[in-house]
């Protein structure tokens, strides 16, 4: 089934605490080799919005493949690493 939805990841507020990783079903998920921040790649996430659901600090959002509308999560605008 197609992805409607996919995962934006804030990082100007993300503390690193690495839940996301840890939660999400397709290991889409990791660690920057640097360690400074969390990639999310796209090529393996199904959209399930599990890591936004759960993310303490709430800087993942949902949004719609099609129009890039929010629909969870707190978040706001800046830069957003999508590998
Ligand atoms: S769960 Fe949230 S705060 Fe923790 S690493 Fe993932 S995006 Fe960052
Ligand atoms: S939406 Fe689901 S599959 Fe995609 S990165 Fe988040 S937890 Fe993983």
């Amino acid at each position: 089934m197609a992805r409607t939805h996919r995962p934006r990841l804030h990082r100007e507020g993300c503390k690193l605490c690495q839940m996301c990783r840890y939660l999400c079903p397709d290991m889409a998920i990791r660690m920057e080799e640097s360690g400074g921040y969390m990639v999310i790649d796209l090529r393996y996430c199904k959209g399930c919005g599990v890591c936004a659901a759960f993310c303490p600090e709430g800087v993942i959002e949902m949004v719609r493949e099609d129009q890039g509308e929010r629909f969870s999560g707190e978040g706001g605008s800046g830069s957003v690493r999508s590998a």
